[in-house]
């Protein structure tokens, strides 16, 4: 049956909204397995703190998946199948973690983060005025992204500080 909530959709073609929104899908499961193993191999100094958020960031890249993959599924496409599709379609690079020291990583999740603040607001300009419920969904999604650069930087300045008053000792 055609879907009335397809014919909200004005100036953007739905393909092409479903190609985006795959992408981000690809990015947002990246996102999971990359603060997903990296909570797992982070070692050094405050690296507690630095579990505690990088496993809460796991947990909210994983639901920014669901999300859109619901957001697709309402569109009328369908969310990537294969793992194997996520490196091709991917906006933002998997920033695979070479150095384990907690500062490094903390470095490596927030250029992550950087990237997907670029990818969600440039959603958001292209859905803007054109689908309302992307829009809103994008919108959302940045926000968290935008919570979660900030949560990783203060964490980065803290413990960079640290190390630089006990170096001082
Ligand atoms: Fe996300
Ligand atoms: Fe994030
Ligand atoms: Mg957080």
């Amino acid at each position: 049956m055609v879907r009335k909530g397809n014919s909200i959709i004005k100036g953007i073609a739905v393909e092409e909204l479903i190609d985006l929104l795959n992408r981000a899908y690809a990015d947002e499961w990246l996102a999971y397995y990359q603060y997903s193993i990296e909570e797992k191999v982070v070692k050094g100094i405050m690296k507690d703190a630095a579990i505690a958020e990088l496993q809460q960031h796991a947990t909210d890249e994983l639901r920014h998946a669901d999300w859109i993959a619901q957001r697709i599924l309402q569109l009328g496409g369908t969310p990537l199948l294969n793992p194997k599709e996520w490196f091709d379609r991917c906006n933002c690079d998997y920033e695979e973690p070479s150095n384990f020291d907690v500062v490094a990583i903390l470095e490596d999740a927030i250029k992550g983060e950087q990237c997907a603040i670029t990818t969600y607001s440039k959603l958001a300009e292209l859905t803007r005025d054109k689908d309302i419920v992307t829009y809103d969904l994008v919108s959302r999604i940045l926000a968290d992204e935008v919570e979660h650069e900030e949560d990783l930087a203060a964490l980065h300045e803290d413990i960079s500080e640290f190390i630089q008053s006990m170096k001082r000792r």
